[in-house]
């Protein structure tokens, strides 16, 4: 699993970093960034389907592999 953020959709509602600190940090402008470049290790996959779930821009998106 891979997680791509769309920088250019997230608005800063951090609602990811909330639910996944462990993928997920803030800039110094409020907006998220990713804190994994690679596969997202198997005890992660939930919360990082969480998050995506959970961005209200839809800016989290979860590829399978
Ligand atoms: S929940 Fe979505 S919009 Fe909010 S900070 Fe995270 S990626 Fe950005």
């Amino acid at each position: 699993m891979r997680v791509h953020l769309d920088s250019e959709k997230c608005q800063g509602h951090n609602r990811c970093y909330a639910l996944a600190p462990e993928l997920f940090d803030v800039d110094d402008y409020g907006q998220a960034v990713l804190r994994i470049d690679s596969n997202v290790p198997t005890d992660l996959h939930e919360k990082a389907r969480l998050a995506a779930a959970n961005c209200p821009e839809f800016a989290i998106k979860i590829l399978e592999s």
